[in-house]
């Protein structure tokens, strides 16, 4: 990839557990275990997988909201993991994220046009108070509310309006980069595709890039332009959104894809049952973390060796034997 505005290079993240009287640590989650991949300007990836895989705590990561325990992430040619706190401030203007919950991530005590403008008085990015209000009514109808709705509460919003409230906040500092961390998940599903509209538009207009988290594959087709699917802290699958859900080549995409609904009731897709719990990321499974549940898992190797995610084709990684 040429202009790769972020690379995620071997991301790790452990969250440590303690126990007993002194709180040692005894043990640790895996939440993300070697995870890398890069995002082009103007791309949307949509990064998808069970509750649990580590596909949000890889999103805090890239924004350093959580600090990861190894690996890089660069931005723009910058090593984000490497900087101090004051570099840190000023790259966040170009890295925001949006939360699945918004009521709980909008302050209720704040109107809406504070909200908004919070980040405007933190950056400094208005000289005066006219400018300060013309901005909040330009971020607000940016996303299809109205100047007349800035003194409101955000109780007084539906959650579809509380959404692009959030998403206004975001753009008030001019980002680049969007992490929406299950933005839509939340919502209704006509309310869903009126916010990925939006988000659809905005990409067009502001030249915005977005790393696009959700649980359901049937929720990023439409956005995505490439998709990466995690299991148990890794990326198993990464592919151009059209091959992946045409031809999917390892087993947990394949099972996903067989839970989507299909548009056309009259076509029958073989549904894919997987086999149990997904397991405990602090005592992930040996080898392919998937071969517990793997329906073509073979013996030996998968039990014992990780596969290494490897290109296929032309821009198709998978992590299977199987296709190694
Ligand atoms: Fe299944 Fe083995 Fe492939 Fe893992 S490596 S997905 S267990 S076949």
């Amino acid at each position: 990839m040429t202009d790769a505005l972020l690379q995620v290079k071997n991301l790790v993240k452990h969250f440590p557990l303690t126990g007993g009287l002194l709180a040692r640590v005894v043990d640790k989650v895996h939440a993300v275990d070697g995870v890398s991949f890069e995002l082009a300007r103007g791309e949307t990836l949509g990064l998808v997988g069970e509750s649990g895989c580590g596909k949000s705590t890889t999103g805090r990561c890239i924004l350093r909201l959580i600090e990861p325990t190894a690996g890089e992430v660069w931005f723009e040619g910058k090593c984000v993991t490497a900087m101090g706190k004051t570099e840190l401030r000023s790259m966040a203007r170009d890295m925001q994220i949006i939360f699945q919950d918004p009521y709980a991530s909008l302050n209720p005590r704040m109107s809406v046009g504070a909200i908004v403008g919070e980040a405007l008085i933190i950056h400094k990015l208005t000289r005066n108070a006219r400018e300060y209000q013309d901005r909040i009514v330009e971020l607000l109808e940016t996303v299809g509310l109205s100047a007349d709705q800035m003194r409101r509460y955000p109780h007084e919003f539906s959650g579809g309006q509380r959404q692009r409230i959030g998403i206004a906040r975001a753009l008030a500092v001019k980002p680049k980069l969007l992490v929406c961390d299950e933005a839509v998940s939340a919502l209704d599903v006509s309310i869903q595709a009126q916010v990925i509209n939006l988000l659809e538009d905005l990409q067009a207009k502001l030249d915005l890039t977005y790393l696009f988290i959700a649980h359901d594959l049937s929720v990023v087709e439409h956005i995505s332009d490439r998709v990466a699917v995690m299991y148990l802290g890794r990326i198993v699958e990464l592919a151009t959104a059209r091959e992946l859900y045409t031809t999917p080549l390892h087993p947990y995409t394949e099972a996903l894809l067989s839970a989507m609904p299909v548009p056309d009731p009259s076509f029958k897709r073989k549904r894919i049952v997987l086999q149990g719990d997904v397991p405990s990321p602090i005592h992930p499974p040996t080898g392919c973390h998937f071969h517990t549940r793997c329906p073509k898992a073979q013996t030996d190797l998968c039990r014992q060796q990780a596969p290494e995610l490897k290109q296929s084709s032309d821009g198709h990684w998978v992590a299977c034997h199987l296709r190694s």
